[in-house]
């Protein structure tokens, strides 16, 4: 509790200094991405700068959504929800799901994480009112198992979702996140 207290207070005695001296002016754009483009990629923290600048990316060229694994579980979830609005709102003609290699949802199995949350207080009791309510929490916490597959699953259900209008391209891709290559996974040009 302690730390946190203690980055928070650092993020705001920063923040105060950030906008009296008028930093932001140099960030300034508009809600508009310049490129045309919304991009889904994972919420890892090597990817936080790297990404964009391995892509040539500024503040306001793209919109992004992360979440971990940049992965589109549900077609109905917020997600593909905020696709279709950066599609539909926002000017985005062309999305790119860009996983990456080395994903902490690579492999990731539910049960760890099921002792994790019980060693922290979450109780058997819960879990059964979990499954008695119908939630697979189980599937729910599983990541994937291989980074090429689980782009192309996700630009199918982008592609496919019935909300999506015709001749936006989806590319798939894998970033390493050490040096910032990017290989084409798919090629929403192709289609
Ligand atoms: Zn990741």
């Amino acid at each position: 509790m302690m730390n946190n207290t203690k980055l928070l207070n650092e993020i705001l005695d920063y923040n105060q200094k950030f906008v009296e001296s008028r930093e932001y002016e140099k960030y300034e754009t508009t809600k508009f991405p310049n490129k045309r483009a919304v991009i889904l990629t994972c919420m890892d923290t090597r990817l936080l700068e790297l990404l964009p600048k391995a892509m040539n990316l500024s503040n306001g060229d793209i919109k992004t959504i992360k979440n971990a694994g940049a992965l589109v579980s549900h077609p109905f979830g917020s997600i593909m929800r905020s696709i279709l609005i950066a599609v539909y709102q926002l000017q985005a003609e062309e999305v790119l799901v860009i996983a990456h290699h080395d994903c902490g949802m690579s492999g990731l199995k539910a049960e760890p994480v099921i002792e994790s949350m019980m060693s922290r207080g979450v109780t058997e009791e819960t879990f059964d009112t979990l499954t008695y309510s119908g939630i697979d929490i189980k599937k729910w916490l599983h990541g994937f198992d291989n980074v090429t597959e689980s782009v192309e699953h996700s630009v199918d259900v982008i592609r496919n979702h019935p909300l999506m209008p015709e001749g936006v391209p989806v590319h798939g891709l894998v970033i390493d996140p050490k040096t910032g290559k990017l290989d084409l996974v798919v090629d929403g040009y192709q289609d």
